[in-house]
């Protein structure tokens, strides 16, 4: 991919917050972590800022993007809000939750946002740095993952650099992520079933815990940019490994020793939060095959397995 600019790297201080904000006000890219992974930034409601997350990312115009706010109140500018999406806000945001709601008529929102749909996509994330951000453009912003369109997640600004550099303006180095993988999507739906359309750190029971069991969706509404194949890190991957074969980069977990670790104790959060950079690592390894421990599927063990069906999707 071309470059076209020459992106600056400023830590999450301040003066790096100022900077990040005065390139969004302007219509720029920045590059922003926050607890899930790292996001890539733009003003919500400028076409031509959203129109440049979609060219930087090589990001197909049929997938949506997430719009990031501070809090409830900034959602209810651009969402219908209900009881139920209020009390989901009350108890997970800020955090790892996006909700997706039908769009206010009347939302400051760059159309290619919806990808045509009559919804939007809403979470209000709690890292810091995120935080001062949308406090300091007093806007909403919209903000996918900061990576090339497939390629594997960022949870370092040294991996948004890995496919970005010279495609953004900026990346606001605030260190690892904490959750590790991106948020939970749950759609609401006006006729008041809900389905779960991501798996993600807020799990199945922490949402029927508030809005109680899952009514199955007639396909009303779907998750359009949920492609099989995501994550990819342009190597084959076998998963539920023992033993890495000849020509593999060993993942492991628990008992499973492999060339790096998701956990030595076994630890399920501690995986997930180190996944994408797990697969960082075997991206650049010498071996040209990846295999991957088997991880439980309970808790957000569900979405890691979801993450790692998808990276070892054949490619085209
Ligand atoms: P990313 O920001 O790369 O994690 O991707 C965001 C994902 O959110 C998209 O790929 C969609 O699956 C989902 N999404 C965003 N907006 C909507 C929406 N209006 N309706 C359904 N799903 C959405
Ligand atoms: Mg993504």
């Amino acid at each position: 991919m071309d470059r076209k600019y020459v992106t600056e790297t400023v830590l999450a201080d301040t003066a790096g917050i100022a900077r990040g904000v005065d390139i969004l006000r302007a219509g720029g890219l920045v590059a922003v972590p926050t607890e899930t992974v790292y996001g890539l930034a733009a003003r919500a409601d400028s076409e031509e800022a959203v129109g440049q997350i979609f060219e930087a990312k090589g990001r197909p115009a049929f997938n949506p993007l997430i719009v990031h706010v501070l809090d409830i109140a900034a959602a209810e500018a651009i969402a219908e809000i209900d009881e139920r999406a209020r009390m989901l806000a009350d108890r997970f945001w800020p955090g790892p939750l996006t909700m997706v709601l039908s769009r206010r008529p009347d939302a400051q929102l760059a159309p290619q946002i919806a990808a045509g749909l009559p919804t939007v996509a809403v979470r209000s994330p709690a890292h810091p740095a995120m935080r001062a951000i949308l406090e300091g453009l007093g806007k909403a912003l919209a903000a996918p993952s900061a990576n090339a369109s497939e390629t594997v997640s960022p949870t370092s600004a040294a991996h948004v650099l890995a496919t970005l550099d010279g495609r953004i303006d900026a990346v606001v180095d605030g260190g690892p992520t904490e959750r590790g993988l991106e948020s939970t999507i749950i759609a609401l739906r006006e006729d008041g079933r809900w389905s779960l359309l991501r798996e993600g750190p807020i799990t199945r029971q922490d949402l029927d815990s508030v809005l109680g069991e899952e009514t199955p969706s007639n396909g009303a509404i779907e998750a359009p940019g949920q492609l099989a194949r995501h994550y990819a890190p342009g190597k084959p991957v076998r998963l539920n490994a023992r033993h890495a074969e000849e020509g593999e980069f060993l993942i492991g977990f628990g008992s499973v020793t492999g060339d790096v670790t998701l956990s030595e104790s076994g630890d399920i959060n501690e995986a997930a939060r180190n996944l994408y950079a797990c697969l960082h690592w075997a991206r650049e390894a010498p071996q040209l095959r990846i295999a991957v421990a088997a991880i439980p599927d309970e808790g957000i063990g569900k979405a890691i397995n979801d993450r790692l069906r998808r990276a070892a999707a054949p490619g085209s």
